[in-house]
């Protein structure tokens, strides 16, 4: 073989070598600039307990348990998802849209929401938790409700802050709501999947689109998780229990950091 001839098969093999090499990086650059704002790692969680003050929506009264409210149950479900969120992500910024027994109205929930902008490099959700009730006891087990794909947001407003609009300047209003669309079904998915894993006997209702004002004006991947009804008997059962509201907490937890935690 002439010294030519192994040059050129040297060149040729590193070519080889360096060719898909240069691709697959080419292609991730690709990927990682459309994955877009909603979907860069999770800085902030905006917790949204339903109910409160002189609303205190669902209501059942068990001969085990009493009278049990459902904004009673949703207060001590993000106390206790931002308790082990401060043990596992210490660095996650977590806020409360109520830390108390206090009326705040849909408009304000969703005004906390758009006014708490994530660090640079870093998105943010909403994750809303109520407890279900049907007029059937038959009825039980969790869902997982998001925003309807048709229902349009305006994700860059007259209100977003100025940081907002930097971050989202680079995209059209639709370019942002169909990625918007795109991250409230994986954040609804993630929450299924970590839930169902941790409750495998309960039932799964699923992921379903919803007209809920939160839903439709936070602005950020929001889902909204029932956790159970206070209607059906086992549910009231486990909803009551403090055992199962932190391994409820810890599944929703989890869903948050991506599985990533170690819970
Ligand atoms: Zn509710």
């Amino acid at each position: 073989m002439s010294g030519t001839r192994r040059f050129q098969l040297v060149v040729l093999s590193l070519l080889l070598i360096v060719v898909p090499l240069w691709r697959s990086v080419a292609a991730e650059q690709t990927r990682s600039s459309t994955v877009g704002p909603f979907a860069l790692p999770v800085g902030t969680v905006i917790l949204d307990a339903g109910h409160g003050g002189h609303d205190p929506g669902a209501s059942a009264t068990w001969s085990f348990s009493g009278r049990v409210d459902e904004k009673d149950i949703t207060l001590d479900m993000v106390k206790r998802v931002k308790g082990i969120l401060a043990i596992e992500a210490p660095d996650l910024s977590v806020v409360l849209t109520r830390g108390d027994d206090t009326y705040v109205s849909l408009e304000d929930r969703c005004a906390i929401a758009v006014s708490t902008e994530p660090a640079a490099g870093t998105s943010a959700m909403f994750i809303s938790i109520h407890v279900n009730s049907a007029l059937t006891s038959s009825a039980s087990g969790f869902e997982f409700l998001i925003k309807s794909q048709s229902k349009k947001v305006n994700v860059l407003g007259p209100d977003s802050p100025a940081s907002a609009a930097a971050r989202f300047s680079r995209y059209t209003n639709s370019e942002l709501a169909r990625q918007l669309n795109q991250q409230n079904l994986l954040l609804g998915q993630a929450m299924e999947q970590s839930l169902v894993r941790a409750f495998p006997k309960e039932r799964n209702r699923g992921v379903k689109e919803a007209d809920i004002y939160v839903l439709n004006y936070s602005r950020m991947p929001a889902v909204l998780v029932e956790i159970g009804f206070l209607s059906n008997e086992n549910d009231a059962r486990n909803l009551t229990s403090p055992s199962w509201r932190q391994e409820m907490a810890r599944a929703i937890a989890s869903a948050i950091l991506g599985g990533k935690a170690s819970l």
